[in-house]
């Protein structure tokens, strides 16, 4: 381990990903792959609480493997998209920012599978306060079948054109392969980057 790096308890991982259906099975099965990890690793799935789409995919892999799986849902989605009533615990609460305090309090590292316009939102929450140190919780963007390439581009465009710093890269890792995850979050570095530069 480089003095970079730190040990991090690894008890909760928080999962953003979409709530539709996938056209894509590499897509499906990397969500299924990673709940057998999680499960396997001892690792409880902290997610939004939908049995459709990825999220169902992925809470119903764990639990088939005998898993741990915390889902989080505003009320008023329970009706689109039908909370998950098989998970360990489901937490029904008051709206999406209580969701997303609760989602975020309660997991060690978040994890980003493909998804719509709310993973997206879910993704640059975490990323913007990470970049403000307000945590350092490690985030992995995981690239299956170069879903993410346009993000890594976008990303990559905002530091070169100057609206986030090159250290900034170092707040998100990428992985292309489920099985480089957990070890990716194990080995995540703690961001060099200074709040206060970004305005300097
Ligand atoms: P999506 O990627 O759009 O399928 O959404 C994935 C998850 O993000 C779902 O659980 C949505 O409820 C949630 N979500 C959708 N829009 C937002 C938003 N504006 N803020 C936070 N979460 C959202």
């Amino acid at each position: 381990m480089t003095q970079e790096q730190k040990q991090i308890p690894l008890n909760a991982v928080c999962v953003y990903c979409g709530s539709s259906r996938p056209k894509n099975p590499a897509h499906s099965a990397a969500a299924k792959e990673f709940g057998l990890a999680l499960a396997k690793d001892n690792i409880s799935l902290v997610y939004g609480g939908a049995r459709i789409g990825l999220m169902g995919l992925i809470a119903d892999s764990v639990l088939g493997a005998n898993g741990q799986v915390v889902g989080i849902i505003p009320e008023h989605l329970q009706k689109y998209e039908v909370g998950h009533t098989g998970v360990t615990k489901l937490h029904i609460v008051e709206n999406m920012h209580v969701r997303k305090k609760m989602m975020f309090d309660m997991s060690d590292a978040f994890v980003v599978l493909p998804g719509g316009y709310g993973t997206l939102d879910e993704f640059f929450e975490v990323l913007t306060w990470r970049q403000l140190q307000m945590h350092d919780k490690p985030i992995i963007l995981v690239d299956i079948d170069g879903y993410w390439a346009p993000m890594r581009t976008l990303l990559d465009h905002i530091v070169d054109k100057g609206f986030a710093q090159p250290d900034t890269r170092r707040l998100v890792s990428i992985v292309s392969k489920v099985e480089d995850i957990i070890p990716a979050i194990k080995a995540a570095p703690l961001p060099i980057y200074a709040p206060e530069t970004k305005w300097m």
